[in-house]
């Protein structure tokens, strides 16, 4: 299948994106792969492993994606599973910059560079992923759908609020 083929996006597929051709999913768990291959995660993709997905627009995000805001979603460690590269992941993490004053740290495949997770000092147990390393793209239309978009009052000015997605200004509070 050529890459400018149509796709049918109610299913699952995995267009040809990256080196690794070993992704999968089913109804519960699906891999996440870095953009060379030599990281790969599992996570369930429903039930309690699974805390929340949301956009991210803030000035971090900008400068760690190279591009105007993250896709994330969190999943709770113990059901995070390192199925290859855990050894290859370099991790940098800094407080400088993060309203809270948690420590966030980032961990990146150290050969091609691809974010797999970040980690906050603030909410131990959890790591938050990145949406487009699921290698079943049909997830990023349904299970991993976004719920929330927050730090919106950075969002660039040529993109709207996705539709039918809670607005939060700042950082996502439960308690609001
Ligand atoms: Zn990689
Ligand atoms: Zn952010």
């Amino acid at each position: 299948m050529s890459a400018a083929a149509p796709v049918d996006k109610s299913k699952p597929y995995f267009p040809l994106a990256g080196s690794a051709r070993d992704g999968w999913s089913n109804d519960e768990e699906a891999t996440a792969t870095c953009f060379c291959g030599a990281v790969q995660l599992k996570f369930p993709t429903q039930g309690p492993g699974v805390v929340e997905t949301f956009v991210c627009h803030c000035a971090d995000c900008r400068k760690i994606t190279a591009s105007m805001f993250a896709s994330n979603f969190s999943i709770a460690d113990r059901h995070l599973t390192h199925v290859r590269g855990r050894e290859n992941l370099t991790a940098f993490g800094q407080s400088r910059t993060i309203g809270s004053g948690n420590t966030m740290t980032n961990h990146f495949c150290s050969t091609c560079g691809t974010l797999m997770y970040r980690v906050s000092s603030g909410f131990p147990g959890m790591s938050i992923l990145r949406i487009g390393t699921v290698d079943d793209f049909h997830l990023h239309e349904t299970k991993l759908k976004p719920q929330r978009e927050q730090f919106v009052e950075r969002r660039v000015e040529w993109l709207h609020p996705l539709d039918g997605v809670k607005q939060v200004e700042g950082t996502y509070n439960p308690e609001n």
